[in-house]
């Protein structure tokens, strides 16, 4: 299953989940219960340079490189 990233409209909070990829549009907010859209995961993967280039951020897009869980958690 893809990782998807979610950001919260009531509470800004960002989260990742595992989510089935027919399923993955929204995701339940773990602080305050509200439905939360997917925003594109390529936010989580790439930052954007001065000149619009896409680069690779350090990590890359893992989602154990920004405190969740994942299949590569631990090694
Ligand atoms: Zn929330």
């Amino acid at each position: 299953m893809p990782v998807y990233e979610y950001v919260c409209p009531r509470c800004e909070a960002k989260f990742e989940r595992l989510r089935p990829m027919s399923n993955g549009h929204q995701a339940r907010c773990p602080d305050c219960n509200t439905d939360a859209p997917r925003v594109i995961s390529m936010f989580a993967a790439f930052t954007r340079g001065d000149r619009g280039e896409m680069s690779p951020v350090a990590g890359g897009g893992c989602a154990c490189a920004a405190g969740g869980s994942c299949a590569c958690a631990g090694e």
